[in-house]
């Protein structure tokens, strides 16, 4: 199976938390967590389609200027997601500028905002050619976990405790279209660009008896059609799909460790902050990050398949093995306690 989605951290575990997610054949892309994304090149920023945001310490949320910076003056829209204050944050920003000259731009970005609180969701938008003043009304919504999708996928949230609320997400792909090439050789087909339009018909779940038409090679300008079930049949398997979490910035405590299983349950990989060595655990409390170890243990009680922290504590650069050892001995240790 060829994965659909490709996480990678942007930065070392000592720099800013920003992950980005390239799915396989598409030509957009994901970010968790906005800090430093200089690393980032232009063409694969350009690709992001949703953005978001654990919260707003600088550390995840500077890399809001150079998005926009080069979003400007195309035909897009971005949708943001983030914690309590997030419109105010988004706002703060806009209005840092001038904007006087954007009303004359043929092209029109679009931020489209969401704010997510507890038991509610608040969406604004910004739109460039109207000097990103926000349009009127907003639209309000009770809180659901899953807080964005596509045909594909979904991403969920969930509400955690850093000292301020601070978003948890992950990301569930629907399900994973295997395509058997000996079955498109069994029909006569060649392998083209209407796979892609075939997968995506089966994930906007058309009709299984719609006929799905794909362009004869063997006699130029014709076409070949099979009902969409039918052909499924012949050239796909379905498997269960990816899921990958992502958490950073958050205090141990009950609730927040029963959010996080449930969050990241099964996931195929799990992102998690180990900002301190369990020998700093009160420290880590009073600065509301996890420790290694706990960010181990978390990892083994929500069953993720692989696990990888980050966002550590500058004390320990040099170290990184120590808190790579000491949170995969606290999932080892768990794991073996409960089997
Ligand atoms: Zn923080």
């Amino acid at each position: 199976m060829h994965p659909t989605l490709h996480p990678r951290l942007l930065n070392s575990p000592f720099e800013d938390p920003c992950l980005y997610i390239q799915f396989l054949f598409e030509n957009y892309s994901i970010l968790f967590d906005l800090g430093d994304i200089t690393r980032l090149p232009s063409r694969d920023i350009l690709k992001i389609s949703h953005i978001f945001v654990s919260h707003t310490h600088m550390d995840h949320f500077l890399g809001f200027d150079r998005v926009l910076r080069l979003c400007l003056g195309r035909d897009k829209i971005l949708y943001l997601y983030g914690p309590a204050g997030f419109l105010k944050n988004v706002e703060g920003k806009l209005s840092g500028y001038s904007w006087n000259l954007v009303t004359h731009y043929n092209k029109s970005l679009i931020l489209n905002v969401t704010e997510i609180h507890h038991h509610q969701m608040i969406t604004r938008s910004y739109d460039c050619k109207n000097r990103f003043i926000p349009m009127e009304p907003s639209i309000e919504k009770p809180f659901q976990i899953d807080v964005a999708h596509r045909p594909g996928w979904t991403v969920s949230a969930a509400v955690l405790d850093h000292g301020i609320p601070c978003l948890a997400f992950s990301i569930a792909e629907k399900f994973h279209i295997n395509i058997k090439k000996d079955g498109i050789e069994a029909l006569g087909l060649t392998v083209g660009p209407w796979i892609t339009a075939f997968k995506q018909a089966i994930l906007s779940e058309k009709d299984s008896d719609a006929i799905f038409r794909i362009d004869d090679h063997r006699q130029p300008g014709t076409s070949v059609g099979y009902p969409l079930g039918e052909l499924c049949r012949n050239i796909a398997s379905i498997t269960p799909g990816q899921k990958i979490t992502y958490i950073t910035d958050v205090a141990y405590n009950d609730v927040n460790a029963e959010k996080i299983v449930n969050i990241a349950r099964n996931s195929d990989q799990l992102f998690i902050e180990a900002a301190f060595m369990e020998i700093h655990r009160d420290l880590a409390a009073q600065k509301y990050h996890l420790t290694a170890c706990q960010a181990g243990t978390l990892a083994a009680m929500a069953r993720a398949k692989h696990f990888t922290i980050f966002h550590h504590s500058p004390r320990y650069i040099g170290q990184e093995a120590l808190l790579n050892a000491e949170a995969h001995q606290a999932c080892h240790n768990w794991i073996t306690c409960n089997p």
